[in-house]
């Protein structure tokens, strides 16, 4: 079992790699185990009718029921914990679990929200679609300048969802004034740290309030699970967390929080392979004739590559370009001619994707012909192969 949450407080600095192969684990507790024990458990007996009576009041060191917590994801909580610099995290069974639990735990019928326009598709249908139906308002800024969100803020407004590079475009907001201004006004912010990673962003040092994770990305890291997290500092938003999870139910399974652990061991060494694959194949791309733009905020052309240098510790493999030839039938061709980067979406895995056409524009009417590539863990030299044999089609 983890350890508790006093013992992680105190445990000393220790670098990221390290955290990430030893922190909340306990070989000992383990059964000697150099890896945890899965608890492939629904639920937790009790030693007597006391004990059993005591869970109510969490002054007990049993799990009562899975769908509330359960051993072997309590050790990825300790670690996504102390990775991200926050106090408590809860894993949840998809990226989307945890983002609508986050933000059902910050709102309320006749709340205003802003967030960021270029958000992850399905959050913008919750917040418009979905939460609409419950008197909930959101107000989107297309936009990077911090004084957009600012003028978006109302008396009534209690979250500011924030995502960062934006999904799509990889466009950069600057967070920091933002959050600001939000802890004057007793504002929440959510922010989506999928893309970076806290290997390469720690926003609540930034001032972020929640942090919310598609854990099915670089944290599982191999296509092979679907899972989220919220992290955050406060107690309260932590008693609130904890209660959307148990009520709503979008439980993260044992087996895959077990190999959520396994990918976090790599998450290190996978991020640095792909900063640099992806950062070779961008500048690649950048200097190809066939190709109008690269939206990577690496680059020094990114038109907030400085913020990026700010903001960032690193970048990770997921960036979109524009070809000089804006159709849909050249975009479609390039796609269909690759042949190592496979059609598919999601991202943060071993194998390299692509998806595009209309997917990201923000007009359906004027459709900006975005592809979006993802640079996994193959061959960058192979990976270059591929994209100019597509181009030269
Ligand atoms: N956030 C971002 C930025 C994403 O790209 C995704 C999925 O693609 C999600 C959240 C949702 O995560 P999940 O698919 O694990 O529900």
């Amino acid at each position: 079992m983890a350890r508790s949450d006093s013992t992680h407080q105190q445990a000393a600095e220790r670098a990221f790699e390290t955290d990430c192969a030893h922190f909340g684990e306990d070989a000992i507790v383990q059964g000697g185990g150099a890896t945890p024990p899965i608890h492939q458990s629904s639920t937790f007996i009790y030693p007597n009718a006391e004990a059993f009576e005591r869970r109510r009041t969490g002054d007990t060191p049993y799990p009562d029921y899975t769908r509330a917590g359960n051993p072997t994801t309590a050790i990825l909580e300790a670690k996504l914990a102390r990775l991200e610099k926050g106090a408590w995290a809860r894993c949840f069974g998809s990226g989307m679990g945890a983002i609508t639990a986050a933000i059902n735990a910050v709102t309320h019928a006749g709340a205003h929200v802003v967030a960021v326009r270029q958000c992850y598709g399905p959050t913008y249908d919750y917040l418009t679609t979905y939460l609409e139906r419950f008197g909930v308002e959101t107000t989107f800024v297309n936009s990077c300048d911090p004084a957009d969100f600012i003028a978006a803020i109302r008396d009534n407004t209690r979250l500011i969802y924030l995502e960062s590079p934006t999904s799509g475009h990889f466009e950069v907001p600057a967070i920091e004034p933002i959050t600001a201004a939000a802890r004057r006004r007793k504002i929440v912010t959510i922010f989506d740290n999928s893309w970076a990673t806290p290997y390469f962003q720690t926003p609540l040092e930034m001032g972020c309030d929640l942090i919310v994770h598609s854990a099915t990305k670089y944290i599982g890291g191999h296509s092979d699970l679907v899972a989220g997290a919220v992290i955050g500092r406060d107690k309260r938003l932590c008693k609130r967390i904890m209660r959307e999870a148990e009520l709503l139910g979008a439980t993260l399974d044992p087996f895959a929080a077990w190999l959520l652990i396994r990918g976090l061991r790599t998450l290190a060494v996978r991020m640095e392979h792909v900063q640099r694959s992806g950062l070779e194949i961008a500048r690649m791309l950048e200097a190809h004739p066939k190709v109008l733009n690269v939206s990577h905020p690496g680059l020094e052309s990114h038109p907030q590559h400085t913020l990026a240098k700010k903001q960032l510790r690193g970048y990770a493999s997921l960036f979109s370009i524009r070809l000089r030839e804006q159709s849909r039938q050249a975009t479609y061709r390039f796609i269909d001619r690759l042949k190592l980067f496979q059609i598919g979406v999601s991202w943060g895995g071993h194998e390299s994707l692509v998806v595009g056409g209309s997917l990201f524009s923000l007009d359906p009417a004027d459709p900006d012909w975005i592809i979006r590539l993802y640079v996994g863990l193959e061959s960058t030299a192979d990976l270059i192969d591929d994209i100019e044999q597509a181009l030269e089609g």
